[in-house]
């Protein structure tokens, strides 16, 4: 069985669509913006209240995303009308996610959103279950879609939602036509997820809804219906006793230490910036670990299963590349990967991977794509022929450049350098920093995102990492090799020339932290590449004119390592050799929890990347 099915839609005599197992439309025939204003807009109390919104971002969040239309309503009308400092968050929820040519179709209803729809599109992301965040407008929009029936997902969502929502939009098929989804479970979600005096506004009357809003602790107004409607519902949550709101917004004009350099960094300042923080970051250089290859491949690991780890990736891969597309899109080459299937262990394995049941495929082709042995040749025709993995969407980066981009246009950064950290102690404000050099340092909330060297920082806390030794070897281009259009993984990797140059790596050397080149290493690098890529002749011609060797942080599950350890300290680290996949989403995941902002994967999918998983089991007694 897939774990996502598509909306089956129909275009009626307006060429309108309607969903085909309900039986219902998904905006009005007359003029569905305009219903959309008027029942959803209008009725929050959009856009006056973002003329005196006192927080950075304003949350909304809607059961039932189909078309977008919602979203791109709330887009234009922020455009238009909300002072420049208000920043949307728009969260939405969708069992059946359209096919992104359905959603074309569906939307050229609308020619004067064509530009705003075009993002969308272009953003729109693939049906995998999870959340999907994207960024929208210059990042002036968040947009998380969560994937998946809005009663489990709001399991998954709401342990990091209370009391962060301004604006409820209850959409969805009339609840006659869709009850399933219009229960008392929702609203009290919808409760528990609002700010004191959020707002809610549904196209509906029905009574039974209206009582279940009551009953959740909504106060509801009946109000008139748009065009032929008789009347519609909206409502008011009254404020709490408790003053949970306050803290948050001031939290978020902190200050706030980073320690590190690399991609986990770099993700980390950007993020918190976002969230309205002061960054200072301690680093002595930028890019000199392992994100300083000359270039990074950018794709996700799966499994079989919808494992832990693949659920995390699928979801890291997408944000990863929408997040490089647009914050440093002159050093981000989605070129696709290509993953062979070498052997027939190998091939065993992917055919898992993409092994359809009920006649649809578990990962969406978006995602991942098998290729016959003719295909992945038309990939690349000086590939062997072998069958493959392909991730259309994935591709290759000039790591040291992208760090340095993120660091370099982050705003509110101030930037310190004092040798390596060499321990982190509790004091009465906060934590003291003890570096190498001599220097002593006070900081009341710093997060540790320093690769290789987490594992002797984190040692005290009894939380175990492994530092594992990687050397990349450096070709330049032959006449084939030249041709290289795309990342070829098989035991190692190949990516495609930047500058003359290939990057074939890596080595992976369990519990080495030295950094001396070794000739032996460039050799397996290449070996394996001739190897695994036999008959094909042309790799036997590339020669290694340099090479770098650089320590990677791994955790024993393979998960990245991301949260607090102790009060005003928290860890972001473990990211092993897919760092570029998956510093984005954990940096955007760590910032939101330490801003009390809505978290973009699921609650249990967050527990899982936990610090405290990697200290021993106690001794039984
Ligand atoms: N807000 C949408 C827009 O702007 O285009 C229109 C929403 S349409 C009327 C209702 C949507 O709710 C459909 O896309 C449908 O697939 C979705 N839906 C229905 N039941 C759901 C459930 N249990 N969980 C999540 N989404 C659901």
């Amino acid at each position: 069985m897939a774990d996502v099915s598509h909306a089956h839609l129909s275009f009626n005599e307006f060429g309108l669509p309607v969903a085909n197992a309900y039986d219902d439309i998904y905006f009005s025939n007359e003029n569905g913006l305009a219903e959309s204003h008027y029942v959803f807009l209008q009725h929050n109390d959009l856009p006056a209240r973002w003329q005196t919104h006192s927080q950075r971002r304003f949350v909304i969040a809607e059961s039932g995303f189909g078309t977008g239309l919602n979203l791109l309503a709330t887009w234009q009308l922020l455009l238009e009308q909300a002072p420049e400092s208000v920043q949307l968050h728009f969260i939405s929820f969708e069992k059946f996610p359209l096919q992104r040519d359905d959603l074309r179709r569906a939307l050229a209803a609308f020619p004067n959103l064509a530009p705003l729809a075009e993002e969308l599109i272009a953003a729109y992301p693939p049906a995998e279950p999870g959340c999907h965040r994207r960024h929208l407008a210059n990042g002036r929009i968040l947009l998380d879609v969560w994937v998946g029936d809005i009663q489990t997902s709001l399991n998954d969502w709401l342990p990091h939602a209370e009391a962060t929502v301004d604006a409820w939009f209850l959409d969805g098929f009339a609840p006659d036509k869709n009850p399933d989804m219009w229960t008392q479970t929702l609203y009290d979600a919808m409760a528990h997820s609002a700010r004191d005096h959020a707002t809610f506004a549904t196209f509906t009357a029905a009574g039974a809804v209206r009582r279940g809003l009551q009953a959740a602790g909504f106060q509801v107004t009946k109000a008139k219906g748009f065009g032929r409607k008789r009347e519609m519902l909206r409502g008011l949550r009254p404020a709490r006793t408790a003053t949970a709101q306050k803290a948050a917004s001031e939290r978020s004009a902190q200050m706030i230490t980073v320690v590190g350099g690399g991609i986990a960094a770099a993700c980390l300042v950007w993020h918190l910036a976002q969230q309205g923080y002061t960054v200072e970051l301690i680093a002595d250089s930028l890019a000199d670990g392992a994100s300083g290859n000359s270039q990074g491949a950018v794709y996700p690991l799966l499994h079989a299963e919808r494992s832990p780890l693949a659920a995390f990736f699928t979801q890291a891969f997408g944000y990863a590349t929408q997040f490089y597309q647009h914050q440093a899109p002159q050093h981000w080459f989605p070129t696709g990967v290509v993953q062979l299937a070498f052997n027939a262990s190998r091939e065993e394995r992917y055919r898992k991977i993409v092994a359809t049941g009920a006649n649809t495929p578990q990962y969406a082709s978006e995602t991942v794509q098998w290729q016959s042995a003719d295909a992945t040749q038309q990939l690349w025709s000086a590939l062997p022929a072998h069958p493959s993995l392909y991730y259309p969407a994935g591709g290759w980066l000039r790591p040291a450049a992208v760090v340095e981009h993120l660091v370099g246009s982050t705003t509110a950064l101030s930037r310190l350098a004092h040798g390596p950290l060499e321990q982190i102690e509790p004091s009465n404000e906060g934590w003291v920093l003890n570096f190498a050099d001599g220097h002593q340092l006070r900081r009341q909330r710093v997060i540790l995102a320093c690769g290789a060297g987490l594992k002797h920082l984190l040692a005290p806390l009894a939380i175990q990492l492994q530092n594992v030794r990687g050397q990349v070897s450096l070709c330049p281009t032959t006449n084939t090799s030249a041709e290289c259009p795309l990342v070829v993984c098989y035991k190692g990797y190949f990516t495609p020339a930047d500058n003359g140059i290939h990057c074939v790596g890596a080595t992976y050397a369990r519990d080495s932290e030295d950094l001396t080149l070794r000739a032996a290493d460039d050799r397996e690098n290449l070996a394996n590449l001739c190897q695994d890529l036999a008959p094909a002749q042309w790799p036997a011609d590339l020669r290694t004119t340099s090479a770098r060797a650089a320590i990677r942080n791994t955790t024993k599950d393979h998960l990245p390592l991301a949260g607090a350890v102790a009060e005003n300290l928290w860890v972001m680290g473990g990211l092993g050799s897919r760092g570029f996949t998956a510093a984005p989403l954990v940096a955007a995941c760590l910032a939101a929890e330490i801003s009390h902002q809505p978290l973009p994967i699921p609650a249990a999918l967050w527990q899982r990347l936990q610090p405290a998983r990697l200290k021993p089991a106690p001794a039984s007694p």
